[in-house]
């Protein structure tokens, strides 16, 4: 058979949480890695493939778990040129182009191509490394580098050795009678004894203190029964915890969870898309909840039921709600909403850094159409949004 018929060859495998399509040339060999795990159904992969290589699959049952062995997204090997430009606008991380085993991007190393624009800080100096944002963060992207202390874990470090403090405990040996109720009650304090003799009767020694297993709690001058302890502990000025909160950028998706939390406002967070979503939660069915359970910032929510003394005449309460402050426009939920019309995204604008080319224009161009729920499944397994203009 002749070199030219047998190659290009194509393929597509899922092994684990990976799908891999292969094209194999007679000296390059090109894949294109699907995450499954990280790959939200979002559906910007398809809008940007210069190729239209990608199609979006059965989102919603897919990302519930209910359809397995099957992927968000399907690629055609055969129409993927392996350029990356998937990758590169995957806000999930979920994409990788590897050619001959090496993670590459050809449109990148070739004729350039933007990247997201990514801004997620917290300032150190704002930040007391409490735990809010790592709480709330629904990526797990915030990385806390901060020793773990007894309150999280029995064998973590001592809480007193938390802030930069001094602190000092005095016993008036004048009223200390050597009852041992403080040694009782903490493990900072020993109690000392002169032993007990028949040849004089009484109860003497000293109180110990160790100064490293205090944290000034005052139970031991609270408790002493002749008030004999005095505890002081001075915090220095701006002493806080050792370490550092820091977002992962390969994870974070700017969802802004972590700066609407922060109680001292230390994080500052721009999000890769301008724009709106709007829910006209009238059209929605209810008893769904897909969108909620995909939703990849944690932005969709039934709301809370109103009480009934406080429902107005003939008023409609809403199934479904979105707090459009922790969207990222990537919309998952409209690829995933089974009902006409329920959700519609409208990207005004991307922010990128690097060079903007006329593909880049023309794909973002794309990204800003307005859509809304699908419509039609023509193909079996395939969704088709609705375009609105
Ligand atoms: S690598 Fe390029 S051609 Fe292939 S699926 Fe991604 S965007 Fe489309």
């Amino acid at each position: 058979m002749a070199m030219s018929t047998m190659y290009p060859k194509y393929s597509t495998k899922m092994e684990n949480d990976t799908v891999i399509m292969e094209q194999r040339l007679l000296k390059k060999v090109s894949h294109l890695v699907l995450n499954t795990t990280k790959c939200t159904g979002c559906g910007i992969c398809s809008e940007v493939c210069p190729k239209e290589a990608i199609v979006l699959g059965l989102v919603g049952a897919v990302r519930r778990g209910a359809v397995k062995d099957e992927a968000a997204i399907s690629v055609d090997p055969a129409k993927c040129s392996y350029c990356g430009v998937c990758t590169i606008l995957c806000p999930f991380d979920a994409l990788e182009v590897r050619v001959d085993g090496e993670p590459s991007l050809p449109i990148k190393e070739q004729e350039g191509f933007p990247e997201y624009d990514f801004t997620a800080e917290i300032d150190e100096n704002k930040c007391v490394r409490c735990t809010t944002c790592s709480e709330a963060c629904p990526r797990d992207a915030i990385v806390r580098d901060i020793p773990v202390y007894e309150g999280e874990v029995a064998d973590g470090a001592k809480r007193q050795t938390a802030l930069d403090a001094e602190t000092t405990l005095v016993v008036d040996k004048e009223k200390c009678n050597v009852c041992g109720i403080c040694a009782s009650l903490c493990p900072a304090l020993k109690i000392k004894r002169i032993p007990f003799t028949a040849e004089k009767v009484g109860s003497a020694g000293e109180v110990v203190w160790d100064k490293s297993l205090c944290d000034a709690c005052q139970v031991c001058a609270t408790a002493c029964p002749e008030h004999a302890i005095a505890v002081e502990r001075v915090v220095k000025e701006g002493s806080k915890l050792a370490g550092k909160v820091t977002i992962d950028k390969e994870t974070c998706v700017t969802c802004s969870w972590c700066e609407k939390v922060c109680p001292e406002e230390a994080v500052t967070i721009k999000k890769f898309f301008d724009g709106e979503i709007v829910f006209n939660a009238d059209k929605c069915p209810g008893g769904c909840s897909t969108c909620v359970d995909i939703c990849p910032c944690n932005a969709i929510y039934l709301p809370s039921p109103v009480p009934a003394l406080q429902l107005k005449k003939d008023s409609i309460e809403p199934t479904i709600a979105v707090n459009a402050d922790l969207c990222i426009l990537c919309g998952a939920c409209v690829n995933a909403c089974p009902s006409e019309d329920v959700i519609t995204i409208r990207r005004s604008g991307i922010h990128v850094k690097g060079p903007e080319t006329d593909l880049f224009k023309s794909i973002a161009a794309k990204l800003c159409i307005p859509r809304s729920s699908k419509i039609r499944e023509d193909t079996f397994g395939q969704v088709e949004l609705k375009p609105l203009e």
